[in-house]
């Protein structure tokens, strides 16, 4: 399966001059009111939580390609290190929310981040620690939909 990113799927879908146009207008900082949420985001939205992955790879690989032990300890760590996003209400949100987008992008390649998860079910089962990890690909998939959603409303 050939894997592209998703600047590569924007010019695909949308013609070589979108792609730069979209990438442009987003700014590193969020900083707008996180009311301003797409209704369709915040519903789908649920906190993520620490998980406990302890890294062991037996999930992998993933026929899709996500780095499933590499999403998991960096949702861990960010929890550790107090930038992980809670709540839409928490008045600490925008502040985490933009250190854990801004270290998320840089950890994890975009092929290899949660989105790409079509919940295949292929790692279901695997987790000695019983970890549901579709289910948590897709709660980091609605946080860092959420995220770039506020990020590209800086204009
Ligand atoms: S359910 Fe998602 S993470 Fe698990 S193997 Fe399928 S695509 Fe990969
Ligand atoms: S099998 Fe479970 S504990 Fe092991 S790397 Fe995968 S998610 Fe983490």
């Amino acid at each position: 399966m050939q894997k592209i990113t998703r600047r590569q799927w924007l010019i695909r879908v949308g013609g070589a001059a979108l792609a730069p146009a979209v990438f442009s207008s987003c700014r590193p900082d969020i900083s707008r009111d996180v009311e301003s949420v797409g209704s369709r985001l915040a519903s789908a939205y649920v906190p993520v939580k620490p998980n406990g992955c302890v890294a062991c790879d037996n999930c992998m690989p993933c026929p899709y390609g996500i780095d499933i032990p590499s999403n998991l300890i960096f949702v861990d760590r960010a929890a550790e290190e107090s930038y992980l996003p809670g709540d839409l209400d928490d008045p600490d949100f925008a502040q985490k929310g933009t250190k854990f987008l801004s270290r998320y992008e840089d950890a994890i390649p975009d092929a290899a981040q949660t989105q790409r998860c079509i919940a295949c079910g292929e790692c279901l089962g695997t987790c000695p620690v019983g970890i549901d990890i579709p289910r948590q690909m897709s709660v980091i998939t609605s946080l860092t939909d959420i995220l770039r959603d506020l990020r590209c409303q800086q204009l």
